[in-house]
């Protein structure tokens, strides 16, 4: 991981610990995913680190860009109303709020707000979060590409699911565990 990306993460950690996130390291994660390391357009202009799309009754500003959706089996760009925030932690803060507000209604978030460890609250948010496709086994393993899945399934004969969302959840799993040591201590150090 270079220095530049530990850096982002480490303010992002400390962005979610002070928006009362309750797993701020993979919030720190998604948000590296999600911005680029806070190279996104979104992120630079209006600290809108989750891709957070506008809501039905907006409480911050809005900004119109096109995103890429997995639909119907491909990759497609379609425009949408973008939240504009004041500085992370609104940012951090309005991402809680979202997922307790829509827990009674999406199964996955209500999981993900019950989640114990946070790699089951990354791969349960990123189902209803994300399309970004994932496949898993009946055997319950996970895989990071399509091709691999199904050659495990072909040799073990398990039956493989595509599961919309879960590549999201595995490419930021694949961040948490990039990152070594004490998140708090997470800061570049010069040799
Ligand atoms: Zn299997």
């Amino acid at each position: 991981m270079l220095p530049p990306q530990e850096q982002f993460l480490r303010k992002a950690w400390q962005a979610a610990v002070d928006a009362h996130h309750i797993f701020p390291e993979m919030a720190a994660c998604e948000a590296a995913l999600e911005s680029g390391y806070g190279h996104s357009q979104l992120a630079t202009q209006d600290n809108n680190l989750f891709g957070m799309k506008q809501h039905r009754h907006p409480l911050y500003g809005t900004v119109s860009l096109p995103t890429r959706e997995f639909l119907s089996n491909e990759w497609v760009t379609v425009n949408s109303n973008w939240i504009v925030y004041g500085d992370w932690q609104s940012c951090f803060a309005d991402r809680m709020a979202t997922l307790e507000r829509l827990a009674p209604h999406v199964p996955h978030y209500r999981a993900a707000l019950a989640a114990v460890k946070g790699e089951e609250y990354v791969i349960q948010v990123s189902e209803s979060w994300s399309t970004d496709p994932g496949w898993q086994c009946s055997c319950g393993a996970i895989f990071q590409s399509q091709v691999l899945g199904e050659q495990h399934a072909a040799q073990a004969q398990h039956k493989l699911s595509t599961v919309l969302g879960l590549g999201r959840g595995e490419k930021v799993l694949a961040i948490f565990n990039a990152i070594t040591g004490d998140w708090s201590a997470t800061e570049t150090h010069s040799p």
